[in-house]
């Protein structure tokens, strides 16, 4: 049996292509310099899999900021506001993914779109009517061969034509149908440019398979391919599916002639199934995802190679790989100095993941491998019982009542009492948590961390930053202010440490896009809160001011998909224990004065289920709830705020109305305002506000497009509801950006109520 990895992370261990990144953008290293980090990080992690013995090894797995941008770019779709800017092609592709503001010109960068059910993000590539789709860029060849000359042949992996098809905007009168054959095209010459470089194998990523498709869809993908195959004459084609299971198009995939299939049996809950009931091709290779990317407890080897007898018996050939692309797990757990053994043991990240491929494929060569110590020590682990129980905590759960879910009295009688309690303008202007994590805030964290400053010495620069951050927002006209997030690093990681049940690590960071990462805490246990987390700071920030200061929390939804989960207790059941826990923290808010409370949500769309079938059973109908338990407790008249990050709830408006929260920003800037008209259509009640600039570029909106983005807004939503914000925290921004941009804001308020 062979093994092979989807995707291995690019960032680096500890992220260096990120820093390397920003370096480069702030213009302190060279091009050449940038190239060099990323040739090297590359090198590192095909070593590393190679010492692992894995067989299929990706390469053009790497990417600069995103691996859907780089495949638009390889088949020559950028839209013209970036050519004509003049720039190298390095700078093309950046001012695609972060925009461009700057001597030669000013573009806003293309959207970007979370990937799949993942924390990950995409961009999301433009088509124009005149785009000629034909095979453009070197990068797949140049990275083949660069691994090649360390003696390593690599499968090279682009998106494939169905997913990209799928997921491109397309900007003018055209459709996907228009660009079929141009992509057929396309993709040929890409097979045959292969073949010239003797290339084994090519990997296909189609997670867009793992949707819902209907027989327009499955045509679509017919015509594809059987386009695209008769060209193949010795390179094989994987065609590599993740996310879920691949029960519309299955029956048709195993006749289609793919060399290797790759099929997800982690998430796809009817893989097995499929197998079974359709049987699979003895002639083709089925790479059996199986070591779970996207999670990092460790494998059971049991329950895998118990499946993988199955197979065998079946006499199916099977490559033993990873259920996605290892891009969702952190690196490594060596640089983990903290956690005790007593954790770590349960863990695999991406390293980790590697040896456990290596290891099963050995178990799996076993003639007994029940006698194996590897598979003993395994069996021992899974065996034993982990500290994560609390009683308490399932007690009071048990206690939970159906009014503990209901808020009273209704939302329109709470709005009209929140108008006049809380003394909120017309179009009030407010931002959205965070304000620029500037070098001397994380400083200021990082010494605290390492015991170099004291608690007091911590608090004080905190308290100093907040008041220079309510001041600020007054002298610019902002209606309803923030504390500005300086005690936290990430919005769950923060609350992750503060409660009990987490487990939080020192360097597991995982790309969440381009040159962002995030360090999901671990769900080891039942989760509690032991004390107030945040009241001090909002009790600090709202004491420098008169105008109402947002308490600031994260959802349990959020708190729950931004972390890795537990697999032994459901996901409804941990949400539960979560919103017990921020429940506590709302209410020692208010009763300390806080007014309006903001619960942001920012990944609750994110993990709703890539079936449509599954959306309320197996989500909504618990993650809507257990939002509403953390806030069914208050006055009538403190305000409940609530956050979304991306505005494609278009399809799950009842759902979003139903949080009843009484007020939600959310992004909308970068998907032209399209979520308007569902709104209205849907009478929707929350009052709204759909942010007006960008806030994941650098570039300063100016007066007018502000305006002109508020003028839309208002021919959709009723003028009592509607908020002025930027779509999202402002904490990786820098000061003289945001100050320019949230000036204008204010302005563009100011100017329209003027016209009102
Ligand atoms: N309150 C958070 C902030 O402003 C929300 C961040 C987010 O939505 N991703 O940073
Ligand atoms: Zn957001």
């Amino acid at each position: 049996m062979q093994t092979s990895v989807i995707g291995f992370p690019r960032v680096g261990a500890l992220r260096e292509l990120k820093f390397a990144s920003e370096k480069y953008f702030r213009k302190e290293i060279t091009t050449e310099e940038l190239k060099d980090t990323a040739k090297s990080l590359r090198s590192t992690h095909w070593l590393k899999q190679k010492e692992a013995g894995i067989d299929y090894i990706s390469s053009n797995d790497f990417s600069y900021y995103d691996i859907m941008l780089d495949t638009a770019v390889i088949f020559g779709i950028v839209p013209k506001r970036y050519k004509k800017l003049g720039l190298s092609e390095l700078d093309t592709y950046f001012a695609m993914a972060r925009g461009y503001q700057g001597a030669m010109g000013d573009v806003k960068a293309l959207a970007m779109k979370k990937w799949f059910n993942t924390n990950y993000h995409y961009i999301v590539p433009e088509v124009e009517d005149d785009m000629q789709i034909t095979l453009s860029g070197n990068k797949l060849w140049d990275e083949y061969t660069e691994a090649k000359e360390f003696g390593i042949e690599t499968k090279p992996v682009v998106i494939g034509a169905y997913t990209l098809l799928k997921l491109c905007r397309y900007t003018g009168e055209k459709t996907v149908r228009d660009f079929e054959v141009a992509v057929i095209h396309a993709y040929q010459e890409l097979i045959k440019k292969c073949e010239e470089y003797e290339i084994a194998w090519i990997q296909f990523d189609e997670p867009a398979l793992v949707l819902d498709m209907n027989q327009e869809e499955l045509e679509l993908f017919h015509r594809l391919y059987d386009g695209i195959l008769p060209v193949k004459d010795k390179c094989s084609i994987l065609l590599q599916t993740y996310f879920g299971d691949v029960r519309d198009v299955y029956q048709d995939l195993i006749k289609m002639p793919f060399d290797g299939i790759g099929l997800d049996f982690v998430e796809g809950k009817e893989t097995y199934h499929l197998i079974e009931n359709h049987g699979f091709p003895k002639d083709k290779l089925l790479f059996a995802g199986l070591v779970n990317g996207k999670n990092i407890w460790k494998n059971h080897y049991k329950d895998t190679l118990q499946i993988l007898d199955v197979l065998k018996e079946k006499g199916i050939q099977t490559v033993l790989s990873t259920s996605c692309s290892l891009l969702h797990v952190p690196y490594t757990m060596e640089n983990e100095t903290v956690l005790s053994q007593e954790y770590l043991s349960h863990f695999a990240f991406a390293h980790e993941k590697l040896t456990e491929l290596k290891e099963l494929k050995q178990l799996a060569q076993c003639s007994d491998y029940s006698t194996d110590e590897t598979y003993k020590n395994n069996e021992k682990l899974f065996a034993e019982k982990r500290n994560c129980k609390n009683e308490d905590v399932k007690e009071r759960l048990s206690q939970v009542t159906e009014k503990d879910y209901i808020r009273l009295p209704k939302r329109s009688e709470r709005q009209k009492l929140q108008k006049k309690a809380l003394g909120i303008p017309e179009l009030p202007t407010t931002t959205i948590g965070s304000f620029p994590q500037t070098k001397d805030v994380k400083a200021n964290r990082t010494a605290y961390r390492k015991g170099e400053i004291s608690k007091e010495e911590y608090e004080a620069f905190n308290k100093k930053k907040i008041a220079e951050c309510i001041k600020w927002q007054e002298e610019i006209g902002l209606d309803v202010l923030v504390h500005g997030e300086y005690e936290r690093n990430d919005m769950v990681e923060y609350f992750g440490e503060a409660l009990g049940g987490f487990l939080f690590t020192e360097k597991a960071w995982v790309q969440s896009y381009g040159t962002r990462c995030v360090k999901p805490p671990i769900i080891w246990g039942d989760v509690y809160r032991e004390k107030p987390i945040t009241v001090e700071w909002s009790v600090f920030a709202q004491s420098q001011t008169e105008k109402q200061v947002k308490g600031m929390l994260t959802g349990p939804v959020t708190i729950l998909n931004w972390s890795f989960p537990r697999e032994d207790i459901s996901i409804k059941e941990s949400i539960s224990q979560i919103a017990l826990a921020i429940r506590d923290e709302v209410l020692d808010l208010e009763k300390n004065g806080i007014r309006i409370i903001q619960i942001d949500e920012a990944a609750l769309r994110e993990k709703l289920p890539l079936r449509k079938s599954d959306w309320y059973c197996e989500y909504l109908d618990f993650a809507i709830p257990a939002f509403r338990l953390t806030h069914s407790g208050v006055k009538p008249e403190t305000q409940i705020h609530t956050h979304m990050c991306y505005s494609e709830f278009t399809d799950i408006i009842p759902a979003i109305d139903n949080m009843d929260a009484d007020v939600i920003t959310f992004e909308a800037s970068r998907s032209d305002l399209q979520i308007l008209d569902s709104l209205k259509e849907n009478h929707f009640e929350t009052e709204v506000g759909p942010g007006v600039y960008d806030i994941h570029s650098p570039r300063v909106p100016s007066v007018e497009e502000i305006v002109k983005a508020l003028n839309v807004m208002l021919s959709k939503i009723d003028r009592d509801k509607l908020w002025v914000n930027p779509d999202c925290g402002l904490k990786t921004r820098d000061v003289p950006e945001t100050k320019a941009s949230l000036k204008n804001m204010v302005e563009a308020a100011k100017q329209i109520k003027e016209n009102l």
